[in-house]
């Protein structure tokens, strides 16, 4: 995953990071779930079965724009 260019300014060079996830029990690193959001009986999101992938978050030095990649199943 090189060579990325900043879809809102153009700038190249991205700073490579990932979306901390800090949640009680949390991993440390939010994910992303394959499928439309939907919430169980108690607001919390339904996620049993669902296909998970790593979330890479390029960050773009000029203005900040946050470029992300669903890459690898976690
Ligand atoms: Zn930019």
């Amino acid at each position: 995953m090189k060579d990325i260019t900043c879809t809102r300014c153009g700038a190249e060079g991205l700073e490579p990071g990932f979306v901390e996830d800090a949640g009680e029990g949390a991993r440390g690193y939010a994910r992303w779930i394959a499928g439309p959001l939907e919430r169980g009986f108690l607001g919390g999101a339904k996620r049993m079965g669902r296909p998970r992938r790593q979330i890479d978050a390029y960050r773009c030095h000029r203005c900040g724009h946050l470029e992300l990649f669903a890459t690898d199943f976690v």
